[in-house]
């Protein structure tokens, strides 16, 4: 049994590898023999279009799930990575905010939404928009955990309290059991001495939350969603692909824990 089985990857900065992460998360854990539902809660899509989703062939997105309210089953498809399906995004969500804005549950459509597809899922993971706003509050008040990725970088820490404040906020209004599960490290090299004395200013500002593993600056993983595919399985034996796997395994204690 999962102790935390919907989980968003979220980070007001935008570039700090949340969608990248959350895609190759999840085919890692489709590999691992999990059926994983990615949702796709930013209007730009890029998780959508970087499964090999195509935009035209869909009959909907989730737009369509929380402000037209419909079933949520009927918008789910597969994609290029095995065992993670998704439901898709699209442009129409850029004006979800403020539509969301003056409507009733505002802040509970997503999380009633997933509820009637949880036990289908072994881990529902959600990509969130590079803001928060109602679109993000959605996905925390939905999940039972947060992954934040950020960048090994001088400004990384600047801002996150705005994020853990809100974390706070959502469990003190309506999700006590919000937890932050990890924060992953991005564009970790080694070999300068900056980003491994940001690493120590990380380590401190999160203490006990850090995958072991970061995730190294690597060509390959920023190539393959041009292909529609994750690094899992354009560039197999590759470091970032090695990095993505120690990072689920990681992950899959933390969750699983009984
Ligand atoms: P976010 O979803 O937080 O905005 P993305 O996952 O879209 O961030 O990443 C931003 C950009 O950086 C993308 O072009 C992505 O391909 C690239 N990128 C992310 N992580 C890495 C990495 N470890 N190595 C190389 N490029 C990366
Ligand atoms: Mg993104």
């Amino acid at each position: 049994m999962n102790n935390y089985k919907i989980l968003c990857f979220a980070n007001q900065k935008g570039g700090v590898g949340k969608t990248t992460s959350a895609v190759n998360i999840a085919a890692c854990l489709g590999r691992a023999g999990k059926k994983v539902l990615l949702v796709d809660s930013d209007p730009q899509g890029n998780a959508t279009s970087g499964l090999g989703v195509r935009k035209k062939e869909l009959t909907g997105t989730i737009y369509d799930v929380l402000i037209e309210e419909k079933q949520i089953r009927d918008l789910i498809v597969p994609t290029s990575a095995s065992g993670v399906f998704l439901l898709p995004s699209g442009i129409d969500l850029v004006g979800a905010e403020l539509e969301l804005a003056d409507q009733p549950r505002r802040e509970t459509r997503l999380r009633k939404a997933l509820e009637s597809v949880r036990d289908d899922y072994d881990y529902i993971i959600i990509d969130c928009p590079p803001a928060l706003g109602l679109l993000t509050v959605n996905t925390l008040v939905a999940s039972d955990g947060v992954v934040i990725p950020l960048l090994c970088e001088y400004y990384s820490l600047e801002g996150l309290s705005q994020l853990t404040a809100t974390i706070r906020q959502i469990r003190k209004r309506s999700n006590p059991d919000l937890e932050l599960v990890g924060v992953l490290v991005n564009l970790f090299d080694g070999r300068l001495n900056l980003t491994v004395s940001v690493l120590e200013e990380i380590k401190k500002y999160f203490p006990g939350k850090i995958f072991r593993t970061p995730i190294p600056r690597s060509v390959r993983i920023s190539e393959a969603p041009s292909y529609g595919m994750t690094v899992i399985d354009y560039d197999k034996n590759g470091k970032g692909a090695a990095a993505y796997a120690a990072v689920t395994k990681e992950l899959m204690d933390r969750c699983e824990r009984s």
